[in-house]
């Protein structure tokens, strides 16, 4: 496994000093001391990702929960994520490294808000995107991700769809789903909300050969000036695949990093400022040891809701 490091684009860049190399070789002996593995989502710090055993976007690391033979997961991400992890691995311990990453997107809409939001649109069926606690999940025929969430859409008989928490993600959902009336609840992540079209059409000014890729995150104004759209794992794909050499990027800094590590010979670009996310910055490689050496922080959902939480999940994994 590779521990050299690239920049992480400014936002959180961090010295590889040979105290921060040798906590890596650390975390990476208790890996293999204590059976576990370490699943890190795409918009994690550098150093981090570098000690981690999979990378990937939010259905990419579900798969991979669901499918470990580990003991322990140490999730580097934030409290959904590893919410999610737990539902489909509810034997194994899993592990949040800070508490505190949560998401600004899920704690938009609670199991209280889910409830009503279906007794106001009675017999439609509610379509929650991943990016939402346990309790809501309880609440939703199915889940979703950015990657599948048209599939999702389309595969239920129901005309009329309910969908939250994103009212951006339902947008563009929409569009993808003309046959279905999808009504959408009023969240939207933080992070791509500060995204405006004024900032894309000052970087394309700097930068007028790139392609824009954006995230379905990104206001439907955004989203109308990207060449392409689709989750981080689909941006991923798309940038590779393309001939093209430069490309502007409009979703978390995060991307921005690994895009680079997979493809130096291309130039990835953001707009000013990049965005990015807080919450999934509060994973540090100094937490990560922590939460491994004590087995701390593991995540726990009442029996009440797993198993309805956990229903709406592998129906969205039937679909895909
Ligand atoms: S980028 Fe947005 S949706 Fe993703 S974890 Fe951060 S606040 Fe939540």
């Amino acid at each position: 496994m590779a521990i050299a490091l690239p920049s992480n684009d400014g936002t959180v860049a961090r010295e590889i000093t040979p105290e921060l190399r040798a906590m890596q070789r650390r975390i990476r002996d208790l890996v293999a001391q204590k059976n576990a593995v370490i699943l890190a989502h795409i918009y994690q710090r550098g150093e981090v990702q570098a000690v981690a055993d999979f990378i990937g976007d939010s259905l990419n690391l579900s798969r991979e929960a669901a499918s470990t033979k580990a003991d322990i997961i140490v999730f580097c991400g934030v409290h959904f994520m590893a919410e999610t992890a737990k539902l489909l691995s509810p034997n194994k311990l899993v592990l949040l490294p800070d508490m505190k990453a949560g998401c600004g997107m899920a704690d938009m809409i609670t199991g209280d808000q889910a409830r009503e939001f279906k007794a106001s649109h009675p017999g439609r069926p509610l379509v929650s995107y991943v990016n939402t606690f346990a309790e809501v999940k309880a609440e939703s025929d199915i889940c979703c991700t950015s990657t599948n969430a048209a599939r999702v859409v389309q595969s239920l008989p129901d005309r009329e769809v309910l969908f939250a928490p994103d009212r951006f993600l339902a947008a563009w959902v929409q569009k993808h789903t003309p046959d279905k009336k999808i009504i959408a609840f009023n969240g939207y992540c933080p992070t791509h909300f500060v995204i405006k079209p004024s900032m894309v059409e000052a970087r394309k000014k700097l930068s007028p050969d790139a392609l824009v890729l954006a995230h379905p995150e990104c206001s439907p104004e955004v989203l109308e000036m990207a060449d392409y759209v689709g989750s981080t794992q689909g941006l991923m794909d798309y940038a590779g695949k393309s001939d093209r050499r430069e490309f502007i990027i409009l979703t978390e800094s995060g991307l921005l990093l690994r895009l680079r590590e997979l493809y130096p010979e291309k130039r990835f670009v953001s707009i000013a400022p990049c965005p990015h996310c807080p919450y999934m910055k509060f994973v540090e490689l100094e937490k990560v040891l922590a939460c491994l050496e004590n087995e701390s922080n593991p995540i726990e959902i009442p029996t009440s809701i797993m198993l309805r939480a956990r229903t709406s999940i592998e129906r969205m994994m039937a679909v895909v």
